[in-house]
């Protein structure tokens, strides 16, 4: 089995322990489904043809239709679309939602693209997978530097090649074009909810709790907002080029305002007026993730901390709001650390969860206010969040172990209630 997944497994393994499935239910659970890998080939702008590589991996779908975003970043490979497929299934189960997990990426540095190119794969991955998805069989979704603009295109040509309008079939589109109010700021959202009542059962007042983020995009930067205006001091943040502390506290809303005209972290703090009233000091990603703070959120990418630095970590909490950014070797040194670790499956788990309100308003065609879908959101995220705590307190386990086994009973008893034809 490859890395990513294999390492993925073995908390699937650790839960194993705790629960009563079947072996079979447990069998099927270790591999994924579906892979398909397909070569895009894209006109580019100078004329020349450029072939590129994409995927779509089903990890299962017992629980309902595929469903997970597309990334497109240079590191995109089977490994790492299966891995975040076999995320996708648990992050659903233990949200509860009706669906499977999925993933799918394309291997390219988006940034090197014009707007035309980057339509034009987009348009073409959908070509190269219009067989295997559908609004009953695996719904997308925007993922790392995929956005709204990019799933607008998919689900255009998705319908021009069913020769209907099909908006269920993508989730995270623009408004205009049948997405949910709230979607684009799910992830940060979901993620405030659970980080805000976990810490208040460490009786961790916000002005008193310092606050590291690792990431500063979609996810990143929302989830370091709503902090900054719950009161949290947020003293550290970066993106991919590095990033900038202040024992103070940042202005999160100023550095967003500046991130938003392209701006990289770093350099921006600095060119404002805003850098002579705050003392900053830059620092690379792997500094921030040793910073003395209480909370550290990992918002980037995965394998962030590794067996390498895990000893180095500071905080008293993590966490995880980009997909895997621990790995389980880390786990093993984070825990005997003492560190409180929310994983991913749940932390994150606000973006498919307000896609999955987009789907259910694009096949009843009603659709809510954005008071109304954070309100739900609100309610999933910390009902699941308290759950996992109470069997983490229950079969005296880590938090992403007790979030596994809630997934897996779901998961276990779909499965079983299934049967198997063999
Ligand atoms: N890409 C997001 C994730 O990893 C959202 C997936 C979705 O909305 O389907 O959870």
């Amino acid at each position: 089995m490859s890395t990513l997944l294999a390492d993925a497994s073995i908390r699937l393994e650790k839960a194993l322990k705790y629960v009563s499935i079947s072996e079979d239910a447990i069998a099927r659970l270790k591999h994924p489904k579906t892979s398909l890998s397909v070569s895009i080939p894209v006109r580019m702008d100078d004329g020349s043809l450029r072939i590129f590589q994409g995927y779509r991996v089903r990890y299962d779908d017992t629980r309902g239709p595929g469903k997970g975003g597309v990334r497109y970043h240079p590191n995109v490979n089977i490994d790492e679309v299966q891995s975040l497929a076999f995320w996708m299934t648990f992050k659903c189960a233990l949200l509860d939602l009706p669906f499977g997990g999925a993933k799918g990426g394309i291997t390219l540095n988006p940034k090197e693209l014009s707007k035309q190119e980057l339509e034009r794969l987009s348009r073409g991955y959908i070509d190269a997978i219009a067989d295997f998805i559908g609004p009953d069989v695996d719904i997308l979704a925007p993922d790392v530097y995929t956005n709204d603009m990019i799933m607008g295109w998919m689900m255009d040509q998705y319908n021009i090649i069913q020769r209907k309008i099909c908006p269920a079939v993508v989730t995270g589109k623009p408004l205009t074009m049948g997405g949910s109010k709230g979607r684009d700021t799910a992830t940060g959202t979901g993620a405030f909810y659970v980080i805000h009542s976990m810490l208040s059962k460490f009786a961790q007042k916000p002005e008193n709790t310092t606050i590291a983020v690792q990431g500063f995009g979609n996810a990143g930067s929302v989830v370091a907002e709503l902090l900054f205006k719950a009161g949290y001091k947020v003293v550290a943040v970066s993106d991919s080029m590095g990033g900038i502390y202040t024992e103070k506290g940042l202005d999160i809303p100023s550095l967003k305002r500046h991130k938003e005209e392209n701006k990289d972290i770093k350099t921006l703090y600095c060119q404002d007026s805003l850098c002579d009233m705050v003392e900053y000091q830059s620092l690379s990603n792997a500094e921030l993730l040793n910073l003395n703070v209480d909370v550290l959120i990992p918002a980037a990418l995965e394998n962030q901390i590794t067996s390498i630095n895990a000893a180095n970590i500071q905080a008293k909490y993590i966490f995880e709001v980009a997909n895997g950014p621990i790995t389980s070797e880390a786990d093993a040194i984070l825990e005997q650390k003492g560190i409180y670790v929310f994983p991913d499956i749940l932390v994150n788990a606000g973006g498919v969860t307000v896609s999955y309100f987009e789907w259910v308003q694009n096949r009843s065609g009603l659709y809510w206010r954005l008071t109304e879908v954070n309100e739900r959101l609100k309610e999933r995220m910390v009902t699941e969040a308290e759950k996992v705590w109470i069997i983490a307190r229950e079969f005296d386990t880590s938090l992403r172990t007790a979030a596994y086994i809630h997934a897996i009973e779901r998961l276990g008893e779909a499965l079983d209630a299934k049967g198997t034809r063999d």
